[in-house]
């Protein structure tokens, strides 16, 4: 049934036998730095590529303070952690995220609550965060708590789903509204703007992953972003066993967490980062002969990036006309060697989180049932 797509697909990437979702691309100076780090024998957890990288994504992202960590999981909960967010808080989050957006949460001692998307962004949607706090949560003093559990909600944690931004303006006002701490989850969206910023910049912290599938990889990898100089270096205290600055004294002040970054990964992430624009405009490229080729299928829709931002297209995103169609489609493209998937089995319906509060999400419904994800690899 969907012949025609699957070839059209299979046609945007030449000489290829099994097309895959998303693979990793290493044209650039990955090899010379590998071969440096390994001669210079700081491989691990100290090096000259970790502070390089650092400072790479601080200029990359306009951000004040960047620090890296070991994968994305890792910064997401540090960069919770040093929010402020504590055991019995309550954090709103989006369904529709891979769980490790909620399992940071958890990580914290903290429970997610889930609130719809925009059908346009994939992202929270500041209307839906907008009616949950006027129904259900008030002030008392600086916080926020929640009518019904009585929990205090100390941060919100929106995603920007394969890459689209999401409301983020709207949401980050409705959080300074109400005492929450904005925290980014910008794990999939490295390079994506809204309004000529970057994502991951709007919170008063951001998060970024380096996994093998995202847009640059370091083989595993993860950066915190801050522009308040207090929390980028209580993030960086934190991530690095919390040891006390000594030559040779080992004292530590707080329980911290091994999540540094090591060297080798860093020399990866320099190297992928310094081709993170040419990879973005093949990215866009690949992103407008979809657009272009899904106007002529009358029953699939492209997702195009929304107004007023500019996506870097991390996963291509069409929508089936309901879920039999996206299934036979799925079945279809694998089978022949077109590697796509739908979206994650939505949060507060995996047994690990089908307790917590909800909206009626009707949106991330409904997007949940139709979303497929299609080869979207660089093609340099
Ligand atoms: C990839 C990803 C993460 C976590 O990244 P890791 O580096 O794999 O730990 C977090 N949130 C979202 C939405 C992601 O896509």
């Amino acid at each position: 049934m969907f012949e025609a797509v699957i070839s059209q697909i299979r046609s945007f990437f030449p000489g290829k036998e099994f097309i895959p979702l998303h693979e990793p691309k290493f044209i650039g100076r990955e090899k010379e730095y590998l071969t440096a780090t390994i001669d210079s024998t700081f491989v691990s957890s100290v090096g000259k590529f970790v502070d390089q990288f650092e400072e790479m994504m601080r200029e990359y992202t306009g951000a004040g303070h960047a620090v890296a960590t070991v994968n994305g999981t890792s910064a997401l909960h540090a960069a919770l952690l040093v929010a402020g967010v504590a055991a019995g808080d309550e954090v709103i989050t989006q369904p529709l995220t891979f769980v490790a957006t909620a399992n940071a949460i958890s990580y914290c001692g903290a429970q997610p609550v889930f609130l719809d998307v925009d059908r346009d962004t994939m992202g929270l949607s500041p209307t839906a965060l907008r009616a949950f706090l006027k129904e259900h949560t008030e002030q008392t003093g600086n916080a926020c708590r929640n009518k019904t559990t009585g929990r205090r909600i100390s941060a919100c944690v929106p995603m920007h789903t394969f890459g689209h931004p999401c409301r983020i303006e709207e949401i980050a006002e409705l959080c300074r509204e109400h005492n929450l701490f904005l925290i980014e989850d910008a794990a999939e969206s490295l390079g994506s703007t809204c309004m000529g910023k970057q994502t991951g910049t709007f919170g008063i912290l951001g998060v970024y992953s380096f996994n093998g599938n995202k847009t640059i990889t370091c083989g595993g990898g993860g950066a915190i972003v801050s522009n308040d100089k207090a929390l980028a270096a209580h993030a960086k205290h934190l991530t690095t066993t919390a040891k006390k600055p000594h030559p040779y004294l080992y004292e530590h002040d707080e329980i911290g967490f091994n999540y540094r970054m090591p060297n080798l990964n860093a020399a990866l992430a320099c190297a992928q980062l310094e081709n993170l624009d040419r990879f973005l405009a093949d990215k866009r490229e690949l992103a407008a002969l979809y657009r272009n080729f899904f106007r002529s299928q009358p029953t699939i829709d492209f997702v195009a990036e929304p107004e007023g931002t500019r996506a870097n297209y991390w996963l291509n995103t069409i929508l089936l006309q309901d879920c039999t169609a996206r299934d036979l489609f799925l079945a279809e493209s694998n089978q022949a060697g077109v590697q796509t998937r739908p979206a994650w089995t939505l949060l507060n319906r995996l047994e690990i989180y089908d307790h917590c509060q909800t909206d009626e999400l009707a949106n991330a419904t409904w997007l949940a049932e139709r979303i497929v994800n299609i080869p979207s690899s660089v093609r340099l």
